[in-house]
């Protein structure tokens, strides 16, 4: 065993992950001491990883599909952000193996919009939201912090739209998939947050044709780093920021918390993810 500090990102499939890639770049950056892996973790495995890794010497760990929801049931604490979103992304492994979990989703979606789009303004008017799965709910809960008046959420299963609207109360509304084109006449802030657009995947077939070219689009899929939506909305003359910086934001306090160095996000760290 290493007596290295150490700390994974565990899901299922796993090898895709550019989370090593991130947290390694950072460690060789700031000359730590450390080790960050990736580690296939099936649904079966999940609570028996969670007590082993303490035990191996790792300090933490982030969580990926499809265990965020799963691993708030083995936590001993949970942010108050995490409870409300539902989910965790970020754990801490404290000395006595109690587990810590923390959501750090929508920081980093918030970080990336305010850093690629400086002048963006959360008052100005109306975001609406493409999407109501788990991302969705961490930027609901982040977009409403900021001060953002209305969130409209347009989801191909509307009950899944209205389960959102219930948990956020009267700030949120809710607008029928085939409509979801209608969401856009007032938006100051336009995301999508469904998996429309990923290489491999199905097209985004909404028309953005009534997008104003006063809002700030932003696609949370970052493979393409340019998708199909970011250059519609580009076209129409939207400010628009990639789905890469949501990522690397996200993985900043974990880092922190586990190797106390707070970490940049810059051109560099994009660069180094995307080798
Ligand atoms: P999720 O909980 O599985 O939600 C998926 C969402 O996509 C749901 O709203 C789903 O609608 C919608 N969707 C899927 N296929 C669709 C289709 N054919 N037509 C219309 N809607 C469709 O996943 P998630 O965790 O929220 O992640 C969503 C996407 O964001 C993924 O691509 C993920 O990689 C990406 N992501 C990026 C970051 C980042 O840091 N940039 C962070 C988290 C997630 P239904 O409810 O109707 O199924």
């Amino acid at each position: 065993m290493t007596n290295l500090p150490r700390a994974a990102v565990i899901g299922n499939p796993i090898s895709h992950s550019l989370s090593p890639k991130l947290h390694s770049y950072w460690l060789n950056r700031y000359g730590l001491d450390g080790e960050y892996t990736a580690i296939k973790v099936t649904e079966d495995a999940l609570e028996s990883t969670l007590r082993d890794l303490p035990k191996q010497g790792f300090i933490g760990a982030n969580v990926t599909i499809p265990h965020k929801v799963s691993v708030m049931q083995f936590a001993d604490q949970i942010t108050d952000r995490a409870t409300l979103i539902g989910a965790a992304n970020t754990l801490i492994f404290k000395e006595d193996g109690r587990i810590f979990a923390d959501n750090t989703d929508g920081y980093g979606f918030m970080a990336n919009l305010r850093q690629s789009a400086p002048d963006w303004d959360p008052k100005a008017g109306p975001a609406a939201i493409f999407g109501a799965g788990g991302a969705a709910r961490a930027i609901i809960v982040a977009l409403a912090d900021a001060g953002v008046p209305e969130i409209i959420i347009s989801n191909r299963t509307r009950p899944k739209a209205e389960a959102l609207r219930a948990d956020f109360g009267a700030r949120v509304t809710v607008m029928d998939w085939v409509q979801a084109d209608k969401m856009l006449e007032d938006a100051n802030t336009v995301i999508n947050t469904t998996s429309l657009g990923m290489v491999g995947g199905q097209e985004f077939k909404v028309s953005l044709d009534s997008l104003r070219p006063e809002a700030v689009v932003t696609d949370i899929v970052y493979n393409p780093l340019r998708t199909p939506f970011l250059e519609a909305a580009q076209e129409k003359g939207c400010t628009t920021v990639d789905g890469l910086g949501m990522l690397l934001h996200q993985g900043v306090p974990g880092f922190e918390r586990w190797f106390g160095q707070r970490p940049e996000v810059d051109e560099a760290t994009r660069r180094a993810v995307l080798e």
